[in-house]
């Protein structure tokens, strides 16, 4: 993200502009200042390794592939014996299996069967696909133009011997549970998960299960913020909804600070009457910031209570998300060892008109899409109040919006930045 004008020319025709608020990138900076990995590790089952982080380099302990082996399912050859025009006649000496290797020695003018993955046979270095070859009994026939060399997997080439195969800080994935498993690894030592505790405020919010009374709703927080907290493996530890009453704030920071590194809540910090969130974190802790220049989520309070550190989001539905996304995701991640990652956003042509007022870093929801031509573009999902949480569940990227933009017409190219990958 980078917003490219600078704080002092922010302050005039900037209707949203609030002198008393950080930019997106200036609140990620201050966390990012102060937040670092947990100090516990633990020794974990490669399984159980799945999303979470290495706190070690893994160095190979073995080549890999540790022998040079066969790509194809062939003949194995010396280069010597590749015909440099029409076709050059070998006698088949032996087979080679993956697992089972021919140990004899095939010599000029003969040849070995091979399948993917055997060990090269001595005296060959070269492999001729089968569909290649044309056997007769014992005896292959094989033309001109192949590669000396071709086809073999020569051994160390994925990974040689004491090379760095996965660095500390890298997040387990598929491929690194594969890569792990090739190299006879059972166990990682990860960094600590951090324990998060989480709760919602607010007078009006019902639990699941429970009737509605007038003006009451059901507290969806909670569900997207176990959501969003499951994705990065993290099992929040849930303490339910707290009422909209200073004791009962203040316990309820106290209790969770208690038993988690890291505390997160929804509602409470703007600055309505029954609003003691933020009120609460000065008394306790240090906050470090509760407003940024950003839409959804201005209000948002970022700091600590003795070891743990609080988020206490607002709570609009789609603000939850965002502020997750764009600021408390980046600190679990760096909490749970991960280096600090950069963004990935990429500019395509908008189709829809966004309406928006400089001042403030919008997030707006958006689906990326190929039109009739085939070209990218990206439409808008409509509304995009805070509390309309079907733009979140109907979007598949943020649409990202500097500070200073104002209305962006059709046509024009945005940043997008997209919620899922392939993997
Ligand atoms: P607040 O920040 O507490 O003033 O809340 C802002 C808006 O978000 C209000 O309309 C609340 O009813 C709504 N809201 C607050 N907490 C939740 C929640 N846990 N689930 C759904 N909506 C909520
Ligand atoms: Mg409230």
């Amino acid at each position: 993200m980078t917003i490219s004008c600078a704080r002092s020319e922010l302050k005039t025709n900037m209707q949203e502009y609030d002198p008393n608020s950080l930019t997106v990138v200036e609140a990620l900076q201050r966390i990012e200042d102060v937040i670092q990995p947990l100090d516990g590790r633990e020794t974990i089952a490669l399984r159980e390794g799945l999303g979470r982080v290495l706190a070690e380099d893994i160095r190979s302990t073995s080549n890999v592939p540790a022998h040079t082996n066969s790509a194809m399912d062939g003949y194995a050859v010396s280069r010597g014996d590749l015909p440099m025009s029409g076709t050059r006649e070998l006698r088949v000496v032996g087979t080679a299996w993956a697992g089972t290797p021919f140990s004899g020695t095939v010599k000029p003018g003969e040849c070995a069967r091979i399948m993917t993955g055997a060990m090269l046979p001595a005296g060959t270095d070269t492999i001729v696909m089968q569909e290649q070859a044309e056997r007769d009994g014992d005896i292959i026939r094989i033309g001109a133009g192949h590669k000396p060399g071709q086809h073999v997997r020569q051994a160390g080439e994925d990974l040689a011997v004491g090379e760095v195969a996965l660095p500390a800080g890298m997040r387990i994935g598929p491929a690194q549970l594969g890569l792990l498993a090739s190299l006879g690894i059972k166990e990682v030592t990860a960094f600590q998960l951090p324990r998060v505790a989480v709760f919602t405020t607010g007078d009006e919010l019902r639990s699941l299960g429970e009737s509605l009374g007038p003006g009451e709703i059901y507290d969806s927080n909670r569900y997207a913020l176990y959501g969003m907290l499951a994705r990065l493996g993290i099992e929040p530890m849930d303490l339910g909804i707290v009422r909209d009453r200073r004791d009962d704030v203040e316990a309820a920071f106290l209790r969770a600070a208690a038993m988690a590194d890291v505390v997160i809540t929804s509602g409470g910090v703007s600055v309505g009457e029954a609003d003691f969130v933020k009120e609460t974190l000065e008394k306790l802790g240090k906050v470090n910031f509760w407003k940024i220049a950003m839409k959804p989520g201005r209000p948002l309070a970022f700091g600590k209570i003795n070891n743990t550190w609080f988020f206490g989001l607002p709570g609009n539905p789609v603000s939850v998300m965002t502020t997750f996304y764009q600021l408390v995701q980046p600190a679990l991640r760096r909490l749970m060892g991960q280096p600090k990652t950069s963004d990935i956003l990429f500019k395509v042509p908008c189709a829809s008109r966004l309406k928006k007022a400089p001042g403030r870093m919008e997030f707006q929801r958006g689906v990326l899409e190929r039109d009739a031509a085939g070209q990218l573009i990206v439409r808008s999902t409509g509304e995009q109040g805070s509390g309309i949480l079907s733009s979140m569940s109907e979007a598949n990227c943020f649409i990202v919006l500097p500070m200073e933009a104002g209305n962006v017409e059709a046509g024009i190219l945005v940043d997008v930045q997209v919620f899922e990958g392939v993997i």
